[in-house]
C-alpha cells in the first residue's frame, strides 16, 4: 500500500466515523410497511421487500398517509454477486411493484433509481440490501432505524 492510498483509507474511515455520530443524532423515519423510507423524496417513498422477494415501492405524504403513486417511475440495480441485475416495476393499484424477483438472498447493493416524472432527473438511492433483522428494531437491516 503506497502513502497516497494509506492516507485516502484514513480519511475514509475518519468519514465514516464523523456520518456515523450524526446519524445517531437523528433518528431515520420508519416505512409504515416495515420497509426503507428513501431521503428526500416527495411524495416520500418507501422501498419494501416481500417475502417472495419482489419490491413494493408505496407513496406517503408528508403525515406517511398513503398517497397513490402518480408519475413517478423507478428502477432498481441489483448488484449481486455472480450476476448484476435489473428490475423493471409497474403500476398496481396505488403502488408500484417489480416485474421480476431480486437475486436471491441478499448482502449485496441495491441502486433504487427514483424519477418523480418523465422529465424529472432521477434520484439515486445505493444501500446494502441487508434482509436480517436488527436486534434492536426488529426490522430488517436495510430498513433499519436505530444507526447503532
Ligand atoms: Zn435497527
Amino acid at each position: 500500500m503506497n502513502t497516497s492510498i494509506k492516507l485516502l483509507t484514513l480519511a475514509g474511515v475518519l468519514c465514516a466515523a464523523l456520518l456515523t455520530v450524526n446519524a445517531a443524532d437523528q433518528k431515520a423515519p420508519e416505512g409504515p410497511k416495515g420497509g426503507r423510507l428513501l431521503e428526500k423524496t416527495e411524495p416520500k417513498a418507501e422501498f419494501f421487500v416481500e417475502k417472495d422477494h419482489t419490491v413494493t415501492i408505496t407513496f406517503y405524504d408528508a403525515a406517511l398517509k398513503p398517497v397513490a403513486v402518480a408519475a413517478q417511475t423507478v428502477t432498481v440495480i441489483a448488484e449481486a454477486k455472480d450476476a448484476k441485475k435489473t428490475v423493471e416495476f409497474e403500476k398496481k393499484g396505488d403502488v408500484l411493484v417489480s416485474k421480476s424477483k431480486l437475486p436471491a438472498g441478499g448482502g449485496y447493493n441495491v441502486i433504487v433509481q427514483l424519477k418523480a416524472s418523465a422529465e424529472a432527473r432521477p434520484q439515486n438511492f445505493r444501500f446494502e440490501l441487508d434482509l436480517h433483522t436488527c436486534g434492536g428494531c426488529k426490522r430488517a437491516e436495510y430498513a433499519c432505524t436505530c444507526h447503532e
